[in-house]
C-alpha cells in the first residue's frame, strides 16, 4: 500500500476545527446558537452553553435554599 501520504493529508484536514461562524448546535436551555470550537457542557446528550452553566466549588453549606 502506498496511500500513507493520503491518510496523512486526511488526518490534517480532520484536525481543523470549525471556525466561528459555523453554527453546530443550540443550547438546550436558552436555545442560543452554539458555534464550532465553542466550549459547551454536555448533560445527558444535550448541549448547554457556558452562559447557562456556572462552574463552582462545592462547600459544606451546599446550594442556597430557594424555598
Ligand atoms: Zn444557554
Amino acid at each position: 500500500m502506498d496511500d500513507y501520504g493520503l491518510d496523512w493529508a486526511q488526518e490534517e484536514y480532520d484536525r481543523q476545527e470549525p471556525q466561528e461562524g459555523d453554527v453546530v448546535g443550540t443550547c438546550a436551555y436558552c436555545g442560543r446558537d452554539i458555534y464550532g470550537g465553542e466550549k459547551v457542557y454536555v448533560i445527558d446528550g444535550d448541549w448547554y452553553c457556558t452562559a447557562c452553566v456556572t462552574e463552582a466549588i462545592a462547600d459544606e453549606e451546599g446550594p442556597p435554599d430557594e424555598y
